[in-house]
C-alpha cells in the first residue's frame, strides 16, 4: 500500500500514495470542495471520492494557499484564473524549452477576449505567439480557467490596469500596431505590421498654414483602412475615435501629402532607380533568357499594363459618364503601370477616365506622348516591352522608337483557333505576366 502509485485527483500526476494528501475525511470538507472545483475546471469527469482519491503535493499546496487567503480576507478578489499543468511550462503545449514570458499586452489581450486572468509568470513557446507577442487565436479558444481567489500585488496590477486603459481608449489603441493580432491587423490594413513600421518611418511632418502637421500611427492606419476597406469617413471617425468626419478628411489629406513628400519620389517613378539598378535587381534570369535576344547583355524588360480600379460613382455627371466602362459596367479609372519582371512597380501614369474612347492603346499613346521625354531619358532603344493585347495599336509606335515589343498573338479573321506555336507563345506571355 505504502509504495502504491496513485493519480492525483486534480492534475492526474502519478505519484507514490504516501506522498499524497487525502481529501475523503470529514475534516477535509473545504479542501474537498476546492479539489472538486479544480478537477471540474480541468475538464476531467467527476468521480466518487474515496480514501484512494488523493491529491499531489503541488495541488495540496495550491489548495492550502487558497484556504489561507480566504481566511485572511473573506472578500478576497476572485477571478477566472488560467489553469496550467505547471506554472513553469508552456501554457499551450506544456513544453519546457525556449519559453518566453507573456507580455502584459498579451495577458491583457487574453483577459479582454476570454475573461481569463493570466499571471505574470506564465510562459509560452515562441511559436504560439504572433509577431506582436500575442497568443495566436487558435490557442486562445482552448484556454481553461478556474474561478478562484487570487492575490495580485500592486506592482503587478498597476501595469495590467495601465494596459487595460490603453486598450479601452479608442484613439490610443490605434497608436500601436501591436495592440492588434496579425489577423486583426490584416482586416484594417492592406500591408502587414512589419511593412507598416517601415512605411511609417517615411512620414515626415507636413507644413500647412505655417504650422507642422504630424502624422501619427493612428493617422496612417486610418488612411490604410480607407484603402483596405473603402469605408466612409463617418465610419472611420467612429472606428478610430475622431470627433468629426471633417477631422478624418484632414487627416487623410495630411497622410497623402506626407506620402507624396518623400515615400513616392524615393520609391516610385523614373527618378527612384537607375537603369543599371533596375536591370541588376529586378530583371530575373528567367525573363532575360526568355525575351532577350542577347541574354549575355542584359536589357531593361518592362511590362506595361492598365489596371482597373473600382471607384465610387461620381456625383459629377460628366465625370461619371467618362468613367463608366461599357464592357465591365463599372466606373473605373485606369492608371498605366510600368512593372518589372519581379513585380516591382517602376512607375504609374494616370489615372485616366475609362470610357469607350480610352482603350489601352490610346491611353498608352497618351502616356507616351505626355511622358516621352522622361521615358526616353530612362529607356533605350533595344529595351524590351511586354504588352497585353489591349495595346496592339501601340506596337508600331513603340517599335518605331526602337524597342523590342512582345504581345500575345491574335486570332486572324476567319481563324478559329491558334496554331500550336501561337498558343504556346500566348501561354508563355500569360505565364510571365
Ligand atoms: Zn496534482
Ligand atoms: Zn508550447
Amino acid at each position: 500500500m505504502a509504495n502504491r502509485i496513485l493519480r492525483c485527483f486534480i492534475c492526474e500526476a502519478g505519484l507514490p500514495a504516501r506522498t499524497m494528501s487525502r481529501i475523503d475525511r470529514e475534516d477535509d470538507i473545504q479542501k474537498r470542495e476546492i479539489a472538486k472545483a479544480r478537477r471540474n475546471a480541468g475538464g476531467t469527469l467527476p468521480i466518487q471520492i474515496t480514501e484512494l482519491k488523493r491529491i499531489c503535493m503541488n495541488c495540496n499546496q495550491a489548495i492550502m494557499n487558497e484556504i489561507r487567503l480566504l481566511e485572511e480576507d473573506p472578500t478576497a478578489l476572485r477571478l477566472n484564473v488560467l489553469i496550467q499543468t505547471s506554472s513553469h511550462t508552456c501554457l499551450v503545449c506544456n513544453g519546457h524549452e525556449n519559453l518566453t514570458r507573456l507580455s502584459v499586452e498579451a495577458r491583457v489581450d487574453i483577459y479582454m477576449k476570454r475573461d481569463i486572468y493570466v499571471t505574470q509568470e506564465t510562459r509560452s513557446c515562441r511559436n504560439h505567439l504572433d509577431n506582436g507577442g500575442y497568443l495566436r487565436p487558435e490557442y486562445l479558444e482552448h484556454l481553461r480557467s478556474l474561478h478562484r481567489p487570487l492575490r495580485i500585488p500592486g506592482t503587478v496590477l498597476r501595469p495590467f490596469l495601465n494596459e487595460l486603459r490603453n486598450r479601452c481608449s479608442t484613439g490610443s489603441k490605434y497608436e500601436n500596431e501591436n495592440n492588434f493580432t496579425d489577423i486583426e491587423f490584416a482586416s484594417i490594413s492592406p500591408i502587414n505590421k512589419e511593412d507598416f513600421r517601415e512605411l511609417f518611418t517615411y512620414y515626415d511632418p507636413v507644413i500647412e498654414e505655417n504650422q507642422f502637421r504630424f502624422v501619427t500611427k493612428r493617422h496612417l492606419l486610418t488612411f490604410l483602412c480607407k484603402m483596405r476597406q473603402g469605408v466612409s469617413d463617418d465610419f472611420l471617425a467612429t472606428m478610430f475615435g475622431y470627433n468629426s468626419r471633417q477631422r478624418v478628411s484632414t487627416v487623410i489629406a495630411t497622410v497623402r501629402r506626407s506620402l507624396m513628400q518623400r515615400f513616392i519620389p524615393e520609391n516610385l517613378g523614373l527618378d527612384s532607380m537607375t537603369r543599371a539598378e533596375f536591370i541588376a535587381r529586378h530583371v530575373n534570369e528567367f525573363e532575360n533568357r526568355l525575351y532577350n535576344p542577347t541574354p549575355e547583355r542584359p536589357r531593361v524588360i518592362l511590362y506595361i499594363d492598365g489596371t482597373y480600379v473600382g471607384v465610387e460613382t461620381s456625383s459629377n455627371f460628366s465625370a461619371a459618364k467618362k468613367s463608366y466602362n461599357l464592357h465591365k459596367h463599372h466606373y473605373l479609372l485606369k492608371p498605366v503601370m510600368l512593372v518589372a519582371p519581379d513585380g516591382r512597380i517602376l512607375d504609374i501614369h494616370g489615372p485616366y477616365f475609362s470610357d469607350i474612347r480610352n482603350n489601352d492603346a490610346t491611353m498608352l499613346l497618351h502616356a507616351f506622348q505626355q511622358y516621352l521625354h522622361d521615358l526616353r531619358r530612362w529607356l533605350q532603344p533595344g529595351d524590351i516591352i511586354i504588352l497585353d493585347r489591349g495595346y496592339r495599336d501601340a506596337v508600331p509606335f513603340l517599335e518605331a522608337l526602337g524597342f523590342i515589343v512582345y504581345i500575345p498573338p491574335f486570332l486572324e479573321q476567319g481563324q478559329r483557333q491558334f496554331t500550336t506555336e501561337q498558343a504556346n507563345f500566348a501561354r508563355l506571355i500569360t505565364k510571365t505576366r
